[in-house]
Protein backbone atom coordinates (compact mmCIF):
# COMPACT_ATOMS: atom_id res chain seq x y z
CA UNK A 1 0.00 0.00 0.00
CA UNK A 2 1.51 3.10 -1.08
CA UNK A 3 0.63 6.81 0.85
CA UNK A 4 1.84 9.72 -1.40
CA UNK A 5 2.79 12.68 1.37
CA UNK A 6 3.35 16.43 0.01
CA UNK A 7 5.76 18.49 2.04
CA UNK A 8 7.04 15.25 2.74
CA UNK A 9 10.38 17.11 4.24
CA UNK A 10 8.68 19.45 6.05
CA UNK A 11 7.96 19.58 10.04
CA UNK A 12 4.58 17.46 9.60
CA UNK A 13 5.56 16.47 6.64
CA UNK A 14 8.28 14.34 8.23
CA UNK A 15 7.02 13.37 10.82
CA UNK A 16 4.10 11.50 8.89
CA UNK A 17 6.07 9.65 6.60
CA UNK A 18 8.25 8.15 9.47
CA UNK A 19 4.58 7.52 11.36
CA UNK A 20 3.55 5.91 7.45
CA UNK A 21 6.88 3.86 7.27
CA UNK A 22 6.96 2.62 10.90
CA UNK A 23 3.58 0.98 10.25
CA UNK A 24 4.87 -0.96 6.88
CA UNK A 25 3.03 1.17 4.75
CA UNK A 26 5.25 2.13 1.40
CA UNK A 27 5.43 6.18 0.98
CA UNK A 28 6.50 8.49 -2.02
CA UNK A 29 7.28 11.56 -0.68
CA UNK A 30 6.81 14.63 -2.95
CA UNK A 31 9.33 17.18 -2.19
CA UNK A 32 10.72 20.77 -4.60
CA UNK A 33 14.31 19.59 -4.89
CA UNK A 34 16.71 16.70 -5.42
CA UNK A 35 18.67 17.95 -2.88
CA UNK A 36 15.80 17.85 -0.17
CA UNK A 37 15.16 14.29 -1.22
CA UNK A 38 18.88 13.33 -0.39
CA UNK A 39 19.03 15.21 2.93
CA UNK A 40 16.68 13.11 4.19
CA UNK A 41 17.45 9.50 3.20
CA UNK A 42 21.15 10.50 4.32
CA UNK A 43 19.19 11.30 7.69
CA UNK A 44 16.93 7.98 6.99
CA UNK A 45 19.07 5.64 5.21
CA UNK A 46 16.73 2.51 6.74
CA UNK A 47 14.28 3.22 5.03
CA UNK A 48 16.20 3.69 1.27
CA UNK A 49 13.14 1.08 -0.20
CA UNK A 50 10.14 1.44 0.92
CA UNK A 51 10.61 5.89 0.94
CA UNK A 52 10.89 7.35 -2.76
CA UNK A 53 10.79 10.53 -3.77
CA UNK A 54 9.36 12.66 -6.58
CA UNK A 55 10.61 15.76 -7.09
CA UNK A 56 8.36 18.50 -8.31
CA UNK A 57 8.91 21.83 -8.04
CA UNK A 58 5.93 23.77 -7.85
CA UNK A 59 2.72 21.81 -6.27
CA UNK A 60 0.74 23.36 -8.27
CA UNK A 61 1.79 21.21 -11.31
CA UNK A 62 -1.26 19.05 -11.71
CA UNK A 63 0.10 17.06 -14.67
CA UNK A 64 3.46 16.39 -12.84
CA UNK A 65 1.49 15.11 -10.06
CA UNK A 66 -0.64 13.36 -11.76
CA UNK A 67 2.53 11.59 -13.38
CA UNK A 68 3.08 10.09 -9.79
CA UNK A 69 0.23 8.65 -8.76
CA UNK A 70 -0.02 6.08 -10.76
CA UNK A 71 0.62 3.70 -7.78
CA UNK A 72 -0.69 5.35 -4.98
CA UNK A 73 -3.58 4.40 -2.84
CA UNK A 74 -3.50 7.34 -0.44
CA UNK A 75 -3.05 10.89 -0.39
CA UNK A 76 -1.50 13.17 2.58
CA UNK A 77 -0.68 16.68 1.96
CA UNK A 78 0.95 18.32 4.54
CA UNK A 79 2.23 20.84 2.20
CA UNK A 80 1.26 24.23 2.40
CA UNK A 81 3.48 27.65 2.58
CA UNK A 82 4.05 28.53 5.65
CA UNK A 83 6.10 30.97 5.94
CA UNK A 84 4.80 34.89 7.68
CA UNK A 85 8.03 36.73 5.39
CA UNK A 86 6.75 36.76 2.02
CA UNK A 87 5.95 40.15 -0.64
CA UNK A 88 2.94 39.08 -2.71
CA UNK A 89 -0.20 38.05 -0.62
CA UNK A 90 -2.00 36.23 -3.21
CA UNK A 91 0.97 34.81 -5.44
CA UNK A 92 3.62 33.82 -1.93
CA UNK A 93 1.05 32.28 0.36
CA UNK A 94 -2.95 32.48 -1.08
CA UNK A 95 -3.09 31.05 -4.67
CA UNK A 96 -0.28 28.64 -3.70
CA UNK A 97 -2.33 27.17 -0.90
CA UNK A 98 -5.83 27.42 -2.52
CA UNK A 99 -4.66 25.56 -6.12
CA UNK A 100 -2.18 23.17 -4.29
CA UNK A 101 -5.53 21.82 -2.30
CA UNK A 102 -7.63 21.64 -5.77
CA UNK A 103 -4.90 20.23 -7.32
CA UNK A 104 -4.58 17.36 -5.07
CA UNK A 105 -8.28 16.84 -5.33
CA UNK A 106 -8.41 17.08 -8.93
CA UNK A 107 -5.82 14.13 -9.10
CA UNK A 108 -7.41 11.81 -6.90
CA UNK A 109 -10.30 12.25 -8.44
CA UNK A 110 -8.44 11.13 -11.88
CA UNK A 111 -6.88 7.81 -10.10
CA UNK A 112 -9.71 5.39 -9.41
CA UNK A 113 -7.20 3.43 -7.17
CA UNK A 114 -7.26 6.42 -4.71
CA UNK A 115 -9.01 5.88 -1.82
CA UNK A 116 -9.02 8.71 0.52
CA UNK A 117 -6.91 11.92 1.27
CA UNK A 118 -6.08 13.33 4.46
CA UNK A 119 -5.43 17.02 4.20
CA UNK A 120 -3.86 18.99 7.20
CA UNK A 121 -5.71 22.45 7.41
CA UNK A 122 -5.38 24.30 10.55
CA UNK A 123 -7.00 26.18 13.58
CA UNK A 124 -5.83 29.02 11.26
CA UNK A 125 -9.26 28.19 9.24
CA UNK A 126 -11.08 27.94 12.51
CA UNK A 127 -10.45 30.62 14.73
CA UNK A 128 -11.12 34.77 14.02
CA UNK A 129 -8.07 36.29 13.87
CA UNK A 130 -9.11 39.73 14.79
CA UNK A 131 -10.46 37.95 18.03
CA UNK A 132 -7.08 37.34 19.90
CA UNK A 133 -7.37 34.69 22.66
CA UNK A 134 -10.92 35.11 22.79
CA UNK A 135 -11.77 33.73 26.38
CA UNK A 136 -14.55 31.70 27.43
CA UNK A 137 -14.86 30.71 23.31
CA UNK A 138 -15.45 27.25 23.09
CA UNK A 139 -14.33 26.23 18.71
CA UNK A 140 -16.01 23.27 16.67
CA UNK A 141 -15.96 21.81 13.74
CA UNK A 142 -18.84 24.27 12.45
CA UNK A 143 -16.32 27.39 13.44
CA UNK A 144 -14.77 28.60 10.53
CA UNK A 145 -12.72 31.58 10.31
CA UNK A 146 -14.65 34.59 8.58
CA UNK A 147 -11.83 36.60 6.34
CA UNK A 148 -13.14 37.33 3.11
CA UNK A 149 -10.90 37.07 -0.13
CA UNK A 150 -10.40 40.28 -0.55
CA UNK A 151 -9.55 41.36 3.38
CA UNK A 152 -7.11 38.75 2.47
CA UNK A 153 -5.54 40.15 -0.74
CA UNK A 154 -5.67 43.81 0.62
CA UNK A 155 -4.13 42.58 3.89
CA UNK A 156 -0.41 43.79 5.43
CA UNK A 157 -0.58 41.21 7.94
CA UNK A 158 1.65 37.85 6.79
CA UNK A 159 -0.26 36.14 9.92
CA UNK A 160 -3.13 37.12 9.05
CA UNK A 161 -2.81 36.43 5.31
CA UNK A 162 -1.10 33.07 6.11
CA UNK A 163 -4.83 31.90 8.53
CA UNK A 164 -6.87 33.10 5.50
CA UNK A 165 -4.63 30.98 3.05
CA UNK A 166 -5.44 28.02 5.55
CA UNK A 167 -9.58 28.56 5.62
CA UNK A 168 -9.81 29.10 1.84
CA UNK A 169 -7.26 25.86 0.62
CA UNK A 170 -9.78 23.78 2.99
CA UNK A 171 -12.78 25.56 2.16
CA UNK A 172 -11.81 24.45 -1.63
CA UNK A 173 -11.45 21.31 -0.69
CA UNK A 174 -14.68 21.03 0.70
CA UNK A 175 -16.13 22.66 -2.11
CA UNK A 176 -14.65 19.99 -4.50
CA UNK A 177 -16.54 17.33 -2.67
CA UNK A 178 -19.66 18.80 -2.41
CA UNK A 179 -19.79 19.81 -6.04
CA UNK A 180 -17.73 16.79 -7.44
CA UNK A 181 -19.03 14.22 -5.20
CA UNK A 182 -15.74 11.90 -6.17
CA UNK A 183 -15.13 8.24 -5.68
CA UNK A 184 -12.62 8.95 -2.82
CA UNK A 185 -13.11 10.34 0.52
CA UNK A 186 -11.18 13.19 2.73
CA UNK A 187 -10.24 13.94 6.21
CA UNK A 188 -9.84 16.92 7.30
CA UNK A 189 -7.25 18.23 10.36
CA UNK A 190 -6.85 21.46 11.96
CA UNK A 191 -4.54 21.69 14.51
CA UNK A 192 -3.24 24.46 16.79
CA UNK A 193 0.86 25.17 16.77
CA UNK A 194 2.56 22.12 16.18
CA UNK A 195 5.49 21.75 18.47
CA UNK A 196 7.83 18.48 19.54
CA UNK A 197 10.87 16.91 18.09
CA UNK A 198 12.01 18.06 14.65
CA UNK A 199 12.55 15.14 12.57
CA UNK A 200 12.80 16.85 8.98
CA UNK A 201 16.72 17.10 7.93
CA UNK A 202 17.73 20.37 9.42
CA UNK A 203 20.48 22.50 7.59
CA UNK A 204 20.76 25.33 10.14
CA UNK A 205 19.44 26.44 13.26
CA UNK A 206 18.55 29.68 11.74
CA UNK A 207 16.49 27.85 8.93
CA UNK A 208 13.82 26.05 11.05
CA UNK A 209 10.03 25.87 10.70
CA UNK A 210 7.93 28.70 11.73
CA UNK A 211 6.22 26.40 14.98
CA UNK A 212 9.65 25.13 15.57
CA UNK A 213 12.11 28.54 14.99
CA UNK A 214 8.97 29.98 17.79
CA UNK A 215 9.87 27.76 20.24
CA UNK A 216 13.96 27.75 19.75
CA UNK A 217 13.64 31.25 19.97
CA UNK A 218 11.94 31.13 23.51
CA UNK A 219 14.90 28.33 24.96
CA UNK A 220 17.99 30.11 23.61
CA UNK A 221 17.82 34.07 22.37
CA UNK A 222 18.18 35.06 26.37
CA UNK A 223 15.70 37.74 25.67
CA UNK A 224 14.37 40.00 27.78
CA UNK A 225 11.35 39.10 28.77
CA UNK A 226 8.78 35.78 27.74
CA UNK A 227 6.84 36.73 24.87
CA UNK A 228 3.01 37.26 25.06
CA UNK A 229 0.79 34.54 24.28
CA UNK A 230 -0.91 34.73 21.01
CA UNK A 231 -1.80 31.24 19.69
CA UNK A 232 -2.65 29.54 23.46
CA UNK A 233 -2.90 25.68 22.22
CA UNK A 234 -0.71 23.19 20.47
CA UNK A 235 -0.68 19.46 19.65
CA UNK A 236 2.11 17.33 19.61
CA UNK A 237 3.75 16.43 16.10
CA UNK A 238 4.15 12.72 16.87
CA UNK A 239 0.21 12.90 17.90
CA UNK A 240 -1.03 14.98 14.44
CA UNK A 241 1.01 11.98 12.58
CA UNK A 242 -0.49 9.76 14.33
CA UNK A 243 -3.52 10.55 13.82
CA UNK A 244 -3.44 11.60 9.90
CA UNK A 245 -2.04 7.85 9.27
CA UNK A 246 -5.02 6.45 11.41
CA UNK A 247 -7.11 8.82 9.37
CA UNK A 248 -6.47 7.05 5.84
CA UNK A 249 -8.70 3.82 7.22
CA UNK A 250 -10.75 4.79 10.14
CA UNK A 251 -14.56 4.73 8.35
CA UNK A 252 -15.27 6.96 10.93
CA UNK A 253 -13.28 9.71 9.19
CA UNK A 254 -14.72 9.62 5.97
CA UNK A 255 -15.14 13.09 4.87
CA UNK A 256 -14.99 14.30 8.63
CA UNK A 257 -13.34 17.56 9.74
CA UNK A 258 -11.27 17.15 12.89
CA UNK A 259 -10.16 19.83 15.40
CA UNK A 260 -7.35 18.61 17.53
CA UNK A 261 -5.70 20.45 20.47
CA UNK A 262 -3.74 18.48 22.84
CA UNK A 263 -2.96 20.68 25.26
CA UNK A 264 -2.74 24.36 26.10
CA UNK A 265 0.25 26.10 24.89
CA UNK A 266 0.89 29.28 27.46
CA UNK A 267 4.79 30.59 26.61
CA UNK A 268 5.59 30.76 30.44
CA UNK A 269 4.73 27.06 30.90
CA UNK A 270 7.06 26.32 27.80
CA UNK A 271 9.98 28.22 28.75
CA UNK A 272 9.56 27.48 32.39
CA UNK A 273 9.32 23.42 31.22
CA UNK A 274 12.59 23.82 29.78
CA UNK A 275 14.16 25.42 32.39
CA UNK A 276 13.22 22.84 34.92
CA UNK A 277 14.53 20.02 32.35
CA UNK A 278 17.69 21.60 31.39
CA UNK A 279 19.07 23.61 34.04
CA UNK A 280 22.36 23.55 32.87
CA UNK A 281 20.72 25.99 29.40
CA UNK A 282 18.31 28.12 31.54
CA UNK A 283 20.31 31.16 31.40
CA UNK A 284 20.16 30.83 27.56
CA UNK A 285 16.35 31.20 27.64
CA UNK A 286 13.75 34.09 27.51
CA UNK A 287 13.97 35.78 31.20
CA UNK A 288 11.28 36.83 33.42
CA UNK A 289 9.72 35.57 36.33
CA UNK A 290 6.75 33.09 35.65
CA UNK A 291 3.18 34.36 34.93
CA UNK A 292 0.20 32.34 35.56
CA UNK A 293 -1.56 31.30 32.08
CA UNK A 294 -4.60 34.04 31.47
CA UNK A 295 -7.75 33.15 29.90
CA UNK A 296 -8.54 32.11 26.36
CA UNK A 297 -10.21 30.28 23.81
CA UNK A 298 -10.57 26.42 23.98
CA UNK A 299 -11.34 23.80 21.27
CA UNK A 300 -13.54 21.01 22.29
CA UNK A 301 -11.89 17.96 20.72
CA UNK A 302 -13.98 15.55 21.65
CA UNK A 303 -15.18 14.65 18.30
CA UNK A 304 -11.36 12.96 17.41
CA UNK A 305 -11.20 12.11 20.77
CA UNK A 306 -14.47 9.51 20.39
CA UNK A 307 -13.61 8.60 16.51
CA UNK A 308 -9.38 7.98 17.26
CA UNK A 309 -7.97 6.29 19.97
CA UNK A 310 -6.11 9.21 21.09
CA UNK A 311 -4.12 9.79 24.24
CA UNK A 312 -2.55 13.70 24.16
CA UNK A 313 0.81 14.36 25.07
CA UNK A 314 0.84 17.20 27.45
CA UNK A 315 2.98 20.49 27.11
CA UNK A 316 5.35 19.37 29.26
CA UNK A 317 7.07 16.20 27.79
CA UNK A 318 6.50 17.81 23.93
CA UNK A 319 8.84 20.75 25.24
CA UNK A 320 11.05 18.21 26.91
CA UNK A 321 11.48 15.96 23.84
CA UNK A 322 11.82 18.92 21.29
CA UNK A 323 13.95 20.84 23.22
CA UNK A 324 16.05 17.52 23.57
CA UNK A 325 16.20 17.34 19.82
CA UNK A 326 16.82 20.94 19.38
CA UNK A 327 19.81 20.99 21.23
CA UNK A 328 21.29 18.00 19.92
CA UNK A 329 21.04 19.10 16.54
CA UNK A 330 22.63 22.51 17.82
CA UNK A 331 25.61 20.45 18.47
CA UNK A 332 25.81 18.91 15.33
CA UNK A 333 25.75 21.61 13.08
P1 LIG B 1 7.09 23.30 7.09
O1 LIG B 1 7.46 24.65 6.62
O2 LIG B 1 8.08 22.52 7.87
O3 LIG B 1 6.62 22.41 5.87
C1 LIG B 1 5.89 22.91 4.81
C2 LIG B 1 6.08 22.01 3.62
O4 LIG B 1 5.32 22.52 2.53
C3 LIG B 1 7.54 21.93 3.17
O5 LIG B 1 7.81 20.65 2.67
C4 LIG B 1 7.56 22.96 2.03
O6 LIG B 1 8.55 22.71 1.05
C5 LIG B 1 6.19 22.74 1.43
N1 LIG B 1 5.77 23.94 0.69
C6 LIG B 1 5.59 25.19 1.17
N2 LIG B 1 5.24 26.02 0.18
C7 LIG B 1 5.21 25.30 -0.94
C8 LIG B 1 4.93 25.58 -2.30
N3 LIG B 1 4.59 26.81 -2.70
N4 LIG B 1 5.04 24.58 -3.19
C9 LIG B 1 5.38 23.33 -2.79
N5 LIG B 1 5.64 22.98 -1.52
C10 LIG B 1 5.56 23.96 -0.62
O7 LIG B 1 5.75 23.50 7.91
P2 LIG B 1 4.92 22.52 8.85
O8 LIG B 1 5.40 21.13 8.73
O9 LIG B 1 4.83 23.14 10.16
O10 LIG B 1 3.49 22.63 8.15
C11 LIG B 1 2.86 21.51 7.55
C12 LIG B 1 1.40 21.80 7.41
O11 LIG B 1 0.82 22.00 8.70
C13 LIG B 1 1.07 23.06 6.61
O12 LIG B 1 -0.07 22.77 5.83
C14 LIG B 1 0.75 24.08 7.67
O13 LIG B 1 -0.11 25.09 7.20
C15 LIG B 1 0.06 23.19 8.70
N6 LIG B 1 0.05 23.71 10.06
C16 LIG B 1 1.22 23.92 10.73
C17 LIG B 1 1.21 24.37 12.04
C18 LIG B 1 2.45 24.53 12.85
O14 LIG B 1 2.38 25.04 13.98
N7 LIG B 1 3.61 24.08 12.37
C19 LIG B 1 -0.05 24.69 12.71
C20 LIG B 1 -1.24 24.37 11.95
C21 LIG B 1 -1.17 23.90 10.66
P3 LIG B 1 10.01 23.42 1.13
O15 LIG B 1 10.76 22.76 2.25
O16 LIG B 1 10.59 23.13 -0.20
O17 LIG B 1 9.76 24.88 1.36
Amino acid sequence: VTVLVTGANGFLGAATVLELLARGYRVKGVVRSQHKADAFLQQYPQYATNLKFAIIPSFTDEKALLAVTLDVDYIIHTASPFSLSFEDNVKDCLEPAVEGARVIMRVAAQRPAIRHVVITSSNAAVSDPTKGLAPGVVFTEDDWNPTSWEEAVASPDPGYVYCASKLFAERAAWDFIRDKKPHFSITTFCPPWIFGPPMQPIESMSKLNESVAYVWDMLSSGADAIPPTVFPLMIDVRDLANLQVDALTNPKAKNQRYLAAGDSAWNDDIVYAFKEAYPEYASRAAKGAYQKPGLHYEQDCSKAERDFEIEWTPLRKTIVDMAGVLLANEKEL
